[in-house]
Order: C-alpha cells, then sequence, then structure tokens
C-alpha cells in the first residue's frame, strides 16, 4: 500500500465559553486547527488532526503546522502508511524537529492502519482497559470567585478532576487555589497548571503556601532545572507537561525523580507512535500521566480517547475531551463525554469520519 495524495484543511473551533485563558496573559478565543487527509492506492484514506494552543503555548503554531505540511507531505508520497515505524523514520529523516507537524500524518495512518486491519486504534495501541476512563476539565484563568464558581456546573457534567489554569499574579493563584479547594468534594483532584508562569521563587513561595491543600503543581516555570527546583521544596504531588517533549525527557525525569506524573500530549511528541513509546515506558516504571493534546476537534478527541483507553487505569491520571470546548464538530462517530468519562470507539481506525462541509476545500495537496 503507498500513500498517493496528503491534503491539509483548516477549520476554526469557536469555545463554548468563548475564551481560554492561562499563564501569562494567554488566551485563546478561536482555535485554528487543520486536519490531515491521507489517501492511498487501495482506496482507504485516513484523518488526523494538529491544533497548537495559540503560538505562545509551545514552539509551535497553526500556520506553522500548515507551512511544515508542504514541506514534508511531498516526501512522503509513495511510502507505505501502515508500516509505522518506517514512516516515523522517514518523517524524522526528512524533517529534523518540528514533531507537530509529523503528528497529524501519523495519526492518519495510525487510522489508515486500523481500517486495513479491521481493528479500532485502540486495540492496535494493546487492547481497550475497562469500559471508559476518566477526563478534567480545565478552569480557565478568571478570578478565585469565579473559578470556583465553576466547579459545580463542571461537576454536574459528571467531572471530578478540576485542572486550574494558574501562572499569574503569585498572591492571586495561592487565593484561586484556595478558593477552588473549598469546593471540592471527597474523591476530586485538584490540579494547579502554571503553564510555565512563575519564576522559581514564586512557585517555591506558591507550594509552601498551598503545602495543606491536597493539589498536585503541574509545570511551574519555563525550565525543566526551575521546575526540578520546585519539586524538591515541596511535597506536592508534581506533573511536568510543557518540558516533557520526548523520550530523553521522560528518562532524565525520571532518574532525577522530578515528577510523579507527566503530561502527555500526542502532537508534543510527533503523533500516536511517539506518544505510545512513551505511554508503555511510564506504564513500565509507574509514572502515571494525563493523556491530550495541545486542543483539537473531533478528531483528536478521537485519537486521545484510543490512547488513553489502552492505558492501565491506575497509570491513566486523566484525559481530555477537547471536543465538548468547541462549537464546531469535524467529525462524525467522534467520543461524546458520559458523566465526566469518555471511550474509544469500536470501529476500525479512528472511527471518525470528517464532515466535508465543515472541512471545506483543501488548503494544500501534494501528490
Ligand atoms: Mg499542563
Amino acid at each position: 500500500m503507498r500513500i498517493i495524495k496528503i491534503s491539509a484543511f483548516r477549520v476554526e473551533l469557536p469555545l463554548h465559553e468563548g475564551s481560554y485563558k492561562w499563564s501569562g496573559g494567554n488566551s485563546v478565543t478561536v482555535f485554528d486547527s487543520t486536519v490531515v487527509k491521507v489517501e492511498t492506492d487501495a482506496g482507504i484514506t485516513g484523518y488526523g488532526e494538529v491544533c497548537p494552543l495559540g503560538s505562545s503555548y509551545l514552539a509551535a503554531y497553526a500556520a506553522g503546522a500548515r507551512a511544515g505540511l508542504a514541506e514534508l507531505a511531498p516526501q512522503l508520497i509513495g511510502a507505505n502508511p501502515t508500516e509505522l515505524g518506517a514512516l516515523n523514520r522517514k518523517m524524522d529523516h526528512a524533517m529534523r524537529g518540528h514533531p507537530y507537524v509529523k503528528s497529524a500524518i501519523d495519526m492518519a495512518c495510525w487510522d489508515i492502519l486500523g481500517k486495513v486491519t479491521g481493528q479500532p486504534v485502540v486495540t492496535l495501541l494493546g487492547g481497550r482497559h475497562g469500559e471508559d476512563f476518566p477526563l478534567y476539565r480545565a478552569i480557565s484563568q478568571d478570578t478565585p470567585a469565579n473559578m470556583a464558581g465553576n466547579v459545580a456546573g463542571y461537576r454536574a457534567e459528571g467531572y471530578t478532576k478540576f485542572q486550574l489554569k494558574v501562572g499569574g499574579d503569585p498572591d492571586t493563584d495561592i487565593e484561586r487555589i484556595h478558593a477552588v479547594a473549598a469546593k471540592l468534594n471527597r474523591g476530586d483532584v485538584l490540579i494547579a497548571d502554571a503553564n510555565t508562569g512563575w519564576r522559581q521563587h514564586e512557585a517555591v513561595r506558591i507550594a509552601h503556601a498551598v503545602r495543606d491543600v491536597d493539589v498536585y503543581i503541574e509545570q511551574p516555570c519555563m525550565s525543566y532545572e526551575e521546575c526540578l527546583a520546585v519539586r524538591r521544596h515541596t511535597d506536592r504531588p508534581f506533573v511536568l507537561d510543557e518540558v516533557i517533549d520526548d523520550l530523553h525527557m521522560v528518562l532524565r525525569g525520571v532518574a532525577d525523580q522530578a515528577m510523579d506524573v507527566i503530561n502527555l500530549k500526542i502532537s508534543k511528541v510527533g503523533g500516536l507512535t511517539k506518544a505510545r513509546q512513551i505511554r508503555d515506558l511510564c506504564v513500565s516504571l509507574g509514572i502515571a500521566m494525563t493523556i491530550e493534546d495541545t486542543w483539537g476537534g473531533d478528531i483528536i478527541t478521537a485519537a486521545i480517547a484510543h490512547l488513553a483507553h489502552s492505558t492501565p487505569p491506575e497509570l491513566l491520571f486523566t484525559a481530555t475531551d477537547f471536543n465538548s470546548y468547541v462549537t464546531v464538530s469535524i467529525a462524525e462517530g467522534a467520543p461524546q463525554r458520559k458523566n465526566g468519562r469518555l471511550a474509544a470507539s469500536s470501529r476500525p481506525g479512528l472511527g471518525i469520519e470528517p464532515r466535508p462541509e465543515v472541512l471545506g476545500p483543501a488548503v494544500l495537496t501534494a501528490s
């Protein structure tokens, strides 16, 4: 089987809540997502998606995804999409770095492999654990009172894990954590995600100020070294996200005992193939994971579901249903949140069928 054509489509994904705000005054109102379509000489087509969290979150941006695809896609014509290892090696040889550019192609080729074998991707990734898995709800940065006020509504949707967007003024962040913690029920999980927004001294101070709160601290500072210093000053459970962008960083973090949990984002590490490698290593090492992506719509949510559902539940900390945050559905068949939980599709491949009327005309084509 050979790839004969790769196309990309640009879709806008507005948010039900109008905007999403996180550390450093960053916000997004409409997500700019890119859907990739990979066609083969066997008549089987696969789909992937990549959606950076704006331009200031990681070293990734939406137009960059498409510029990278325009560069990379022509070099993949003729490649076998079902040989994921060989395909990833070819992509890494053709383009150094830029993992997010490769992610949607890799995802689309998993979709093809599933369709060729008649199996859902969750089966190919190791098999389903249980009926479904738990999600978290990100609480967009706002005043402490407003963030605390959002908990009840999200709990009514079934969520019991809440990730606060902090990483702002330290005193306000301490208030945010305390205000939301006061709204929690037994069994709820609270994560304070600073998204690199604190200086080291601020993070040490904040971690100390919330030492009596049952809260996880996520990615307090920009660099790995700063995060490690904070980790060594606090006994709160610790999540690393932005700095864990490849297998080497996982190994380094494990050697330093730098974290209890990692946040594994599919596009941050270059696709499902590499995310699975990191996932399997973390399972063996006992490192729990939040499994998600930077953002996305129905296709990314489907891919998250396949990877998360094939992860042993004791090491799946939580995952994200991005398609419930956005107002536009780009594909039929995507998993839908039920009582704060999600399940991977049983249909072959990713189990989704894009809506052509939403995707519109291709913005780039290689054949
Ligand atoms: Mg995070």
